[in-house]
């Protein structure tokens, strides 16, 4: 029976060691979630890294966690310390990410680093055609694998394809300013079947492959060599019923509260609110300027002091690339800056943590909060403003949303804010602030309804349904 072979750049597992003893558990991200029907449930494997660098692993050890993870259905890709630190933390982090949000300014081009990622993208090549079998599908996932399609496409050409990017796919007058732009598009060109999470950033690759590659294009298909590629946006879901039901839970919970949601619940009242923002610290999310712009706001509607809290969680991420560590300092000192000039002796306006925090502490910070500002200034998706939606159990609540998320797009009930514009954000956050309930439901309601028909589960299945018609248009020509 022929099998899909998943591969993204780290597994959907959690590899720990201590001493000689280790301990692999699975992780419940959204993409494992979707690929269940064909991962946990299916006959599929998933190819990645373990999370473990090669270097100095005992040999014993290492065969250990192998056959661990093989029972996991995952096979690992051995990377070493200098793979990680050139390929992902290098190429991948600091070229191709800047690159494709738009952030021009950060990127870092390096040769040196160029190799290492030609050199992983092969080393996963290795890998996924040891574990390749005749009529075998492969689903190869997001901007650290961009090359990989091509190499496999030429080592077994029959194999069907597919790509998807999580990220965007920038504009042609940023693609182009690219390096290694052509050696990219050929890499993703071995695909069969390109995804991506938005009709915008599909037309920008399209752009790219007609201006760059000089290929034919007609609609969504590109004609390259004897083969036909198709292109289309998948915009990816999450696992709504779980975000859903989680919050039901917490609704019904007679247990005894924890110490967050109590302190939480303290400053919910008609008229005390509670402003969520939630997102890995990264540069792409906006957070200085989201900050800057809720300052702006207490300035200009001085009746909301006392009356708002922005409670902000901010997840560490990339801690050693150091425009990250830069814009940790900044968030540090803008936030108590703030806190500095508005506080009371019975309010301080921002609450910051920055931490990763359990399932039921991020349950309990979405069901507490009366709005949700999501106000990244380039983000491929934005998962949490589905989520902060799934968890409004009751139809209450207010999304406000950065118009350059690529959620944006499905999310036209939300307010959408051109997040460079702290007037849009004060006006967008008087609007929430005093937006009557039935507005709130309804909006909601039409969100909701939109996120539960197309849930991540759906989203796999729709890509690999288009995939598997790549297949059968390309029998039909034979
Ligand atoms: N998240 C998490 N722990 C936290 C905070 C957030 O696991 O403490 C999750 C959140 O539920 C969401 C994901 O991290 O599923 C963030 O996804 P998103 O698309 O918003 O942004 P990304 O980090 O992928 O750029």
């Amino acid at each position: 029976m022929n099998k899909t072979i998943i591969v993204s750049n780290r597994l959907p597992l959690q590899v720990s060691i201590q001493n000689n003893s280790f301990n692999v558990v699975p992780s419940v991200g959204g993409l494992a979630t979707g690929m269940k029907s064909v991962h946990a449930e299916g006959n599929g494997i998933w190819v990645g890294w373990s999370g473990i660098p090669e270097n100095n692993l005992d040999p014993e050890l290492s065969d250990q966690i192998q056959s661990k993870i093989r029972n996991e259905k995952c096979v690992s890709v051995p990377l070493t310390n200098e793979d990680i630190e050139e390929y992902y933390e290098g190429f991948s982090n600091r070229a191709l990410w800047p690159l494709f949000h738009y952030f021009m300014e950060y990127t870092n081009f390096e040769q040196k680093e160029w190799e290492a990622y030609k050199r992983v993208n092969e080393k996963f090549a290795e890998v996924v055609i040891e574990n390749l079998e005749d009529g075998d599908t492969v689903w190869v996932h997001d901007y650290q694998l961009l090359l990989l399609p091509q190499l496999i496409k030429n080592k077994k050409p029959n194999t069907t394809i597919g790509f998807f990017l999580h990220i965007p796919f920038p504009s042609y007058e940023i693609f182009r300013t690219f390096p290694w732009r052509e050696e990219i598009l050929t890499g993703m060109l071995g695909a069969d079947l390109l995804g991506f999470h938005t009709y915008d950033y599909e037309r920008h690759f399209l752009s790219s492959v007609k201006r760059i590659m000089r290929l034919e294009v007609q609609f969504n298909e590109i004609s390259y060599h004897d083969r036909i590629i198709k292109v289309d946006s998948f915009p990816m879901g999450i696992d709504y019923d779980k975000f859903y039901n989680a919050a039901l839970e917490h609704d019904n919970d007679s247990k005894e509260k924890s110490d967050l949601r109590k302190r939480l619940e303290e400053h919910t009242s008609d008229d005390k609110k509670l402003i969520l923002s939630i997102d890995r610290m990264d540069y792409t999310k906006g957070i200085p300027n989201r900050i800057k712009a809720f300052e702006y706001f207490l300035d200009n509607y001085p009746e909301y002091k006392e009356k708002v809290r922005l409670v902000m969680l901010a997840v560490p991420s990339r801690s050693n690339v150091p425009q990250y560590q830069k814009l940790k300092r900044e968030t540090d000192e803008l936030v108590g800056r703030i806190n500095g000039k508005f506080a009371t002796v019975s309010w301080t306006p921002i609450w910051y943590f920055y931490r990763s925090m359990p399932f039921n502490n991020l349950i309990e910070l979405y069901t507490c909060s009366d709005v949700a500002l999501i106000t990244p200034i380039r983000d491929g998706m934005n998962l949490v403003a589905k989520e902060y939606v799934a968890t409004r159990t009751k139809g209450n609540g207010v999304l406000i949303l950065s118009e350059m998320a690529g959620a944006s797009k499905e999310m036209n009930e939300a307010l959408l804010i051109n997040p460079n514009s702290f007037e849009d954000f004060a006006v967008s956050l008087k609007h929430a602030l005093t937006m009557p309930l039935e507005e709130q439901q309804t909006r909601i309601k039409f969100l909701q309804k939109r996120l539960k028909r197309y849930d991540v589960e759906k989203w796999a299945d729709e890509f690999l349904k288009a995939l598997e018609d790549t297949k059968n248009s390309k029998n039909e020509n034979v």
